[in-house]
């Protein structure tokens, strides 16, 4: 079972020293176990009324203020991510009424890690500078991870201390050019598939849980590149589009919608805004004039969810591509969303 760094004692200290009545906690779907157990327990030893979010939370870009709100809680911890990329949406989101607390709850093995396979994988490949990369509970681990590299006479490039969302890579960016391919640091595809559409360097994953190492080449850029061709060249004989936004606080972009709405007015092109809290294919299924979509919140929503939707769905920087705003050069460059 996994364990996390739930900053327990610091939590405790500010219920207390605010008084706090009652407190509204959220976790990520991969966290409601052990820590929402833990986490629990410490709190049921306070005197106040400890709700849960039911609803998913993918990011910080979904902090449950309303929710919060309208339970007339006075604090929110929001478990597993950190401020990074949202910085605004976090900062607004706090007000006289409601504090809000992020724990990014960092990855603590069992054992130490075993870096040594890595190293011999990337000596394997000959790579002389290393890009870095990982997710916010394994962001420690990388730490270890550099020293070693170091200590291996390797070069290091790590931007903004290496942390990649779902939505954002732009660490890996920076340093695309100078170094020879990229270690990343997180479990699963989810961000791989951010990391291999958006970059050009070949990759490899190291799971922290279980200790696998995953390589991913040329043909696994190309893989998820040529999924997005094809689905931009459906998209390209749209008549009517649909305009996705999100009423999410981290998620609504005004400005990104009202770009949108004048590019297709200028073409004098059939559209519809269309905003909901979660999007998923049922909404978009009520909708079935719709020939395409550009989706202005989440844009992992136009990645992850394409087959489960039946038209086109496309990242605003897609969009951009298609109305000859971005070359496909740009795409390929500064990545697809
Ligand atoms: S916008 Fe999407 S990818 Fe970015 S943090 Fe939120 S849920 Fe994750």
């Amino acid at each position: 079972m996994s364990d996390y760094d739930l900053e327990i004692d610091q939590i405790v200290q500010k219920i207390q020293e605010n008084n706090y009545q009652s407190v509204l906690i959220q976790f990520p779907e991969g966290m409601l176990d052990k820590p929402l157990k833990r986490i629990k327990k410490i709190l049921s030893k306070e005197n106040l009324k400890v709700y849960v979010a039911g609803d998913p939370s993918y990011g910080v870009c979904d902090l449950a203020v309303d929710l919060a709100k309208k339970l007339g809680c006075e604090l929110l911890i929001h478990f597993g991510h950190s401020q990074f990329g949202f910085q605004n949406q976090v900062n607004s989101a706090s007000s006289e009424s409601l504090d809000v607390i992020l724990v990014p709850a960092y990855y603590i093995p069992p054992n130490a890690l075993d870096y040594s396979p890595l190293i011999t994988e990337i000596t394997k490949k000959k790579w002389k500078t290393v890009g870095l990369a990982a997710t916010i509970q394994h962001i420690k681990s990388l730490d270890d991870f550099e020293e070693i590299l170091k200590v291996n006479d390797f070069q290091v490039i790590r931007y903004d201390s290496g942390q990649i969302l779902g939505c954002h890579v732009n660490s890996l960016y920076k340093g695309m050019k100078d170094c020879d391919g990229f270690v990343s640091i997180h479990a699963g595809y989810f961000h791989t598939h951010g990391i291999l559409l958006n970059t050009n360097k070949p990759l490899i994953q190291f799971n922290p849980y279980s200790g696998s190492i995953i390589n991913y080449e040329e043909a696994d850029h190309h893989k998820a590149i040529q999924q997005r061709f094809t689905l931009l060249t459906k998209a390209k004989k749209a008549q009517k589009w649909g305009i996705l936004g999100s009423s999410k606080l981290g998620q609504h972009n005004w400005k990104m919608i009202s770009n949108v709405q004048s590019l297709l007015a200028e073409r004098e092109i059939n559209n519809l805004t269309v905003v909901a809290e979660n999007i998923n294919p049922q909404v978009l299924a009520n909708f079935a004039f719709i020939d395409a979509w550009v989706v202005t919140a989440c844009p992992r929503i136009a990645i992850d969810d394409k087959i489960r939707f039946f038209k086109p769905v496309v990242t605003f920087r897609e969009f951009l591509y298609l109305f000859d705003q971005l070359k496909w050069e740009n795409l390929l460059e500064q990545g697809f969303f």
